[in-house]
């Protein structure tokens, strides 16, 4: 798509530092790093978010993110891993192609990827969700 920055990333138009490439995805890292090996598995092809990605093509770009993840920790050596994927503005995604964050973790890290304030689960939620799922 014209205009996309990860589309121009992804195909190889703007040079960019790449773990990892092959005919559908390009892994490259974040410009903006949360920590030390944070890397961004991008689709080739254009799709806004994962509602919009083709099944076949999501299952294979999360089979890439255990094999990232993988050599990742092989390498740095982190002791713990982060898998992230943003769908929408509420959810904190910016770029509106696709992508999976792969952010290693490090025993005493102080950077937080992802915090929320846990609070036991309200009978109402559970009883909506599961009515309107089932
Ligand atoms: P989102 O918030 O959409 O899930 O994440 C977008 C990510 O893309 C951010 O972590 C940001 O640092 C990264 N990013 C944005 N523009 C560029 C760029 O031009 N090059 C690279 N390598 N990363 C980018
Ligand atoms: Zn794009």
């Amino acid at each position: 798509m014209a205009d996309c920055i990860f589309c121009m990333l992804a195909n190889g138009e703007i040079p960019t530092a790449t773990l990892y490439e092959d005919g559908e995805f390009r892994v490259i890292m974040d410009a903006n790093p949360a920590t030390k090996g944070h890397c961004l598995i991008l689709p080739k092809a254009h799709y806004a978010n994962i509602y919009e990605m083709p099944e076949d093509l999501t299952g294979r770009a999360f089979v890439l993110a255990k094999r990232m993840a993988g050599r990742l920790t092989e390498a740095l050596g982190c002791d713990g891993f982060n898998l992230v994927q943003n769908n929408g503005e509420e959810a904190g995604q910016t770029v509106f192609h696709f992508h999976i964050h792969l952010i290693p973790r490090y025993k005493g890290g102080e950077r937080i990827v992802a915090n929320w304030t846990q609070t036991p689960l309200p009978e109402e939620w559970k009883d909506e969700v599961l009515a309107k799922l089932s």
